[in-house]
């Protein structure tokens, strides 16, 4: 049966990369990545680089391990702790790199366009060419400003290195211009109002880092501005933390307030001017103003051009990252891929299938599907469908039996006819999930892409362990996300988890599994010292308050 390729007429029947080198051929094919971020380099290190001609770009010669940034912005860990030298990731690999930004993209003649990214141009030759024949783009995100007037101007972001360093020192300016002789009360709390637009997992883990960095080091050496200090958080929803657990969201919003972080919810911001922020109440409909000394935005991500222009060119508009299909092919390209924070997967849809589905799973045409077909289809199809699977955890049932189980309460028979097939199956639909712009994705995504391009280019690629069964079409299963839980830090060395199955734990015993568990992810034995030692120090010196 090819269950597992029902909906291919929307696929190039080729999953991809064509098999690379066949002994005795020497060309190998070039690949071409785009970023040294989660995505760009989760897919090098897996990838069998000499398989391939590969080439990076990237406009910073360096990985950044994003989750500690926030920690960044308090000193609590030293921003070269946390990123790795992607001269060093490469040093024993088959591979090129040029800093470099790719400033175009040109599907049609399968070639980028670069620019020289560092500061000392090389006078003429700054831009530059490179072919390729499969493209790997993980460029990931710029900060989503909605077009709110003076954000880009006067706002902090909270995405590089760059920016992280900048609010450090932006936060102990504040400090110290507040300490000058000639201020008035008002001019003292308006330099020590920080204010964070955004209350996702980033502003969050960043309001209490700052909180902890106030209370734990800056009070004990500006005991005369204890009383001037204030922190806010601006959520334009009902909740901060919202993609987490509710019994997280309703901890993090209680401990805030106990802290004196002052949250308001429902609060869209207009514009902002060098000493004030304005926003609108949405329940009470009234315009604030506030007067700040520093703001810190994050509220999700936007394109950056080189994506924009590419989306154009290819027809994929009004989008804000590009789609691909389960494969990580980008949709109307090709030889094209993407991952990370610039992509999305749009996964299809069963209900897209299901009469083709029925079709071929009803081996003796009766018109309807006996248990023994029911099973043999669900087993074949979840490979292609992974949304299935997901249904099948969710509900906590025993594989297809249970899912069996279910569609047979519908029937109210040992026979199920089409209507009552797809009234079962297709709301599997409804646990369709594009996964998160998170690094946990992206990384996965690369490791998944690596293995696909590994595998193609292995001398026999049409019976490796990735084929899917009973499919003559696909040589590679299609990505599936595997959600391994996620933290917030809460400041006070608390954080609240969710892990796999429904399960949160909140508190001390939490943050040490945070730090267990980040000094294990960190890319090197170096940066995990660099971290280990960094947290170390804090502990018992406190953090360093110099500018
Ligand atoms: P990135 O990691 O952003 O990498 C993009 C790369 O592309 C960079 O190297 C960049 O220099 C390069 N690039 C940019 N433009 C070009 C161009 N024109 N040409 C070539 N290269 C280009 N996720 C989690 O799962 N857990 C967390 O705890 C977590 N915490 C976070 C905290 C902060 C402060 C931030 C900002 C993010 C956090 N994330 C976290 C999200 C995570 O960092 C992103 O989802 C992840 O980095 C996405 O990976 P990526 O490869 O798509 O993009
Ligand atoms: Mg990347
Ligand atoms: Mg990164
Ligand atoms: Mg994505
Ligand atoms: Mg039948």
């Amino acid at each position: 049966v090819v269950l597992a390729d029902a909906g291919q007429d929307s696929i190039s029947p080729d999953p991809g990369v064509a098999v690379s080198t066949s002994p005795g051929s020497s060309a190998k094919k070039k690949v071409v990545i785009l970023g040294t971020g989660w995505g760009g380099m989760s897919f090098l290190k897996n990838l069998d680089s000499t398989k391939y001609d590969v080439q990076v770009v990237s406009p910073r010669n360096y990985f950044v391990f994003t989750p500690l940034l926030p920690s960044v912005t308090s000193g609590t860990v030293e921003a070269r702790s946390i990123t790795e030298p992607i001269r060093r990731i490469i040093r024993n690999k088959d591979v090129k790199f040029v800093e470099a930004e790719c400033t175009k993209i040109d599907g049609v003649n399968k070639k980028v366009l670069c620019k020289d990214a560092s500061h000392l141009k090389c006078k003429g030759k700054e831009e530059f060419e490179l072919e390729y024949d499969y493209l790997v783009v993980a460029v990931g995100a710029t900060s989503n400003t909605f077009g709110t007037k003076g954000v880009e101007q006067y706002c902090h972001f909270l995405k590089e290195i760059e920016d992280a360093e900048k609010i450090r020192g932006r936060i102990v300016d504040c400090f110290e211009t507040a300490s000058l002789p000639n201020l008035t009360d008002e001019d003292r709390k308006r330099l020590l109002h920080f204010v964070i637009v955004g209350g996702g997992p980033t502003g969050v883990e960043f309001a209490a880092e700052l909180h902890d960095l106030v209370h734990e080091d800056l009070m004990g050496l500006y005991p005369y501005l204890k009383d001037d200090v204030s922190i806010s958080v601006l959520q334009s929803g009902d909740h901060i933390l919202n993609s987490f657990d509710g019994r997280i969201s309703e901890y993090a919003e209680q401990k805030f307030s106990r802290d004196g972080i002052e949250v308001k919810m429902g609060s869209r911001v207009l514009g902002v001017t060098d000493e004030k922020i304005s926003f609108k109440s949405k329940s009470t409909g009234e315009l604030v103003e506030i007067p700040y000394g520093m703001i810190v935005w994050s509220t999700g991500i936007g394109t950056r051009p080189v994506i924009a222009d590419y989306m154009k060119q290819i027809g994929q508009t009004d989008r804000r990252v590009l789609a691909t299909d389960e494969w990580l092919r980008v949709k109307n390209a090709d030889g094209v891929y993407a991952l990370g924070d610039c992509a999305t997967v749009e996964q299809r849809k069963v209900a897209e299938d299901i009469s083709y589905i029925f079709k071929l799973a009803d081996r003796d045409g009766d018109g309807y599907l006996n248990v023994a077909e029911f099973v043999e289809t669900m087993e074949n199809v979840k490979v292609r469908y992974p949304q299935i699977e997901h249904y099948m955890e969710r509900q906590h049932m025993k594989g297809v039996l249970g899912l069996l189980n279910d569609a047979m309460t519908k029937g109210k028979d040992l026979k199920l006819d089409l209507d009552h097939f797809s009234e079962a199956i297709c709301k599997v639909d409804s646990q369709m999930k594009s996964g998160p712009a998170t690094a946990q994705v992206a990384a996965q995504q690369g490791e998944y892409l690596a293995r696909s391009f590994n595998h193609l280019a292995s001398d026999n690629p049409d019976d490796g362990p990735m084929r899917i069964r009973g499919s003559g079409l696909h040589r590679c299963k299609p990505f599936c996300y595997r959600h391994l839980g996620q933290f917030a830090p809460l400041g006070g060395e608390t954080t609240a988890a969710e892990l796999p199955g429904d399960w949160v734990s909140i508190g001390r015993s939490t943050q040490w599994l945070w730090y267990s568990v980040y000094a294990s992810k960190q890319v090197s034995w170096r940066t995990r010292a660099l971290v280990m030692f960094d947290w170390t120090k804090r502990f018992v010196f406190g953090r360093d308050s110099s500018r």
